[in-house]
């Protein structure tokens, strides 16, 4: 088995605006600091989060999921980032919005699948033997014992290397050859062989001119065994995600995914679920030879009253699934009818649904809570703001939405270059205080003046 590095369809824009939230800022005994990881008061959802860390820790969560229940902008995301955060830095962190299941081209339960399965993470580790040594040029005498000389055997691709325990010739699978141009590998060139498949990395650049090997691949000639020159453990962390999307467009090259890819021709465009039972299938085959380990992620669903009945159903069901992740929903509405029906019912979620959660309120932020967030997210973005633009701008967020005020610091950043200072004062911010309305400001005007826009 091979594993060469496999493209990561993380989405990494979503989380951007959060990248300070580095856990959820619990002391030792569960208590919240007020301020730690990033994290700026919210203290009793951190806290009922931290217990719910525990009991997905103790394996208490499976079949059951979590709801985050309060206004927007109240940090729901922030805390699911944290939740997730607490559970490992390599656990994966997938965040969505309920209306993303509604698409012309896709079927909705497709949508929740891909994001089920982006939030489902794979460790693969292998143990790699490896030939380590600068490629050097043959002798005369050595160049005889071999047909061609370096690289121009007919029979086999052969190679000085010079390795820590002195210069020696290597007679390669032929197949090896297309691996050496790919790599470039030129004379000097300090280069890793793997003894079992073959594959070539070039680690060091010499300045030599590459020979050019052109030779048929006659005979196969595995490496010698018992020359091995070093171990390494190679780990890589994949979701099924990132496995499905690389066996769909197969993407070349001697590694895990292509060669999933072989077994399952024809070689598709498009995740089918035929592809990801494939998968699964290849999966829990390395699972139980001991190769890979299932690193359970964290799937977060805003907006979850977007959602439809048909999508409910396929979540009861999906969170019962011994390939489950945890699942954190978000919602800011109260009783309400849930999508497509007339039936009412708290956060506008199935009773059978809501059965299953643990729900977290969150409250709105005090002006001096706004401000600090503002500060953090500033120094996150390596911006400098004086205090009282902070200030000021933490009244904006009051005002508006936290949401809004973090936005005005990039603007801000822009019109103080343009000024040439560096740092951030109270007079930019008020310049795109006027520029930017924000959701509330728009829909008042919207409500103010309906006859000047046009409306269906
Ligand atoms: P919600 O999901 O409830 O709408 P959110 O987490 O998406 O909230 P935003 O409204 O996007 O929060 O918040 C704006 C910014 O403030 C984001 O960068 C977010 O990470 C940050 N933030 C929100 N709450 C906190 C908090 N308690 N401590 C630190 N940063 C926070």
């Amino acid at each position: 088995m091979k594993i060469e590095e496999v493209q990561s369809t993380t989405k990494k824009h979503r989380v951007a605006s959060h990248t300070h939230i580095k856990g959820l800022g619990l002391k030792e005994d569960g208590i919240a600091l007020s301020i730690g990881s990033g994290f700026v008061g919210q203290e009793q959802a951190r806290e009922a989060s931290g217990l719910v860390v525990d009991m997905i820790r103790q394996k208490k969560m499976a079949g059951r999921a979590l709801l985050l229940a309060g206004a927007p902008g109240t940090g729901k995301t922030a805390l699911a980032l944290g939740i997730a955060q607490e559970l490992g830095s390599k656990v994966p962190f997938c965040p969505m919005v309920g209306s993303e299941v509604y698409s012309s081209e896709v079927k909705k339960t497709s949508v929740l699948m891909e994001n089920f399965r982006r939030a489902i993470g794979l460790r693969i580790k292998e143990n790699k033997e490896v030939y380590e040594g600068e490629v050097t040029e043959l002798t005369p005498e050595e160049t005889e014992s071999t047909t061609g000389g370096y690289g121009k055997s007919i029979s086999h691709v052969v190679i000085g290397l010079k390795t820590v325990k002195g210069t020696k010739q290597l007679k390669l699978d032929p197949t090896i050859y297309d691996a050496l141009i790919k790599e470039k590998v030129l004379v000097g060139d300090v280069i890793y062989i793997e003894a079992n498949s073959g594959a070539v990395k070039r680690v060091g650049r010499s300045d030599a001119f590459a020979t050019e090997f052109d030779l048929e691949a006659e005979e196969y000639v595995p490496l010698p065994k018992g020359e091995v020159h070093k171990k390494k453990e190679v780990v890589q962390d994949v979701t099924l995600h990132d496995l499905d999307a690389a066996n769909a467009r197969p993407q070349g090259g001697q590694d895990i995914l292509s060669m999933m890819g072989q077994m399952m021709k024809p070689k598709k465009t498009e995740i089918t679920d035929k592809l990801r039972q494939e998968i699964n299938k290849v999966v829990n085959r390395y699972i139980d030879q001991g190769v890979a380990e299932l690193v359970p992620g964290v799937l977060f669903i805003d907006e979850v009253h977007m959602l439809d009945m048909e999508c409910f159903t396929y979540l009861n069901r999906a969170l019962e699934s011994s390939l489950a992740p945890i699942v954190i929903f978000a919602t800011n509405r109260g009783i309400s009818s849930i999508r497509g029906t007339d039936i009412t019912s708290p956060h506008g979620i199935p009773v059978d649904l809501l059965d299953r959660l643990v729900i977290i309120r969150t409250l709105p932020y005090t002006l001096a809570e706004m401000v600090q967030i503002l500060a953090i997210r500033a120094q996150t973005e390596g911006l400098s703001v004086d205090e009282e633009s902070l200030a000021f701008l933490g009244e904006i967020g009051d005002r508006t939405s936290l949401r809004h005020a973090v936005q005005l610091l990039t603007p801000g950043s822009i019109v103080a270059k343009t000024n040439g200072r560096d740092e951030i004062t109270r007079a930019d911010l008020e310049d795109i205080a006027d520029l930017f309305l924000d959701a509330k400001a728009s829909a008042k005007l919207l409500q103010e003046q309906p006859d000047k826009y046009v409306s269906q």
